[in-house]
């Protein structure tokens, strides 16, 4: 069966080259659908709390939200930088509290400290499909993304990859050791 959650994503970005009304920096509330499956936990009935895989792709993704997602090679890069240098907030502000675990894969880049992605590709709906599966395949087992953003929407059915061991009492997925990282469950 499978659990499914949403995260809302509110990002600036632009189609660098693009030839259409994408070319000039623009805003965006997408939504990312992230479906996982895996057999029913009986302990506690379900596949996997939904606030947990929202917790676990938010940590990583919210790198993208109130963000400014540009292309490795896009001149607006620099120009962008040099103005939050010259104005003091490019290492940082006291106000940028909202910050994810910075990532670095082979499709993006995350600047936390100054809300600022770099991506290898033209970050359209699909491009952020592609990111958002390369960070976090490894902790959930994501079977489907769908993302939505304005009047575009992209979706990819990825395999599915076996079983998590989750915990009976507050199914959250267990550690290396066989011990609940919430609760503190030890699998006999
Ligand atoms: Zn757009
Ligand atoms: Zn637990």
């Amino acid at each position: 069966m499978r659990s499914t959650t949403q995260i809302a994503l509110q990002y600036a970005h632009r189609f660098y080259k693009f030839r259409g009304e994408a070319q000039y920096l623009h805003g965006h509330t997408g939504v990312l659908t992230i479906e996982v499956e895996d057999s029913i936990n009986e302990g506690v009935n379900m596949v996997f709390p939904c606030n947990e895989i929202k917790k676990t792709a938010w940590n990583v993704l919210k790198n993208f939200d109130h963000a400014l997602i540009l292309r490795e090679d896009d001149p607006l890069l620099p120009a962008i930088l040099a103005v939050y240098e010259q104005q003091g907030i490019r290492d940082g502000a006291p106000q940028n509290t909202l910050t994810g675990e910075p990532f670095r894969c082979e499709l993006a880049t995350a600047y936390p400290e100054c809300r600022l992605v770099v991506t290898k590709e033209t970050l359209t709906v699909e491009g952020m499909i592609k990111i958002a599966y390369a960070l976090l395949k490894d902790k959930l087992n994501i079977v489907k993304l769908t993302f939505t953003s304005g009047d575009n929407a992209a979706t990819q059915d990825f395999k599915a990859e076996g079983t998590m061991d989750r915990c009976p009492l507050c199914g959250v997925a267990m550690d290396e050791n066989g011990v609940c990282p919430k609760c503190g469950y030890r699998k006999k």
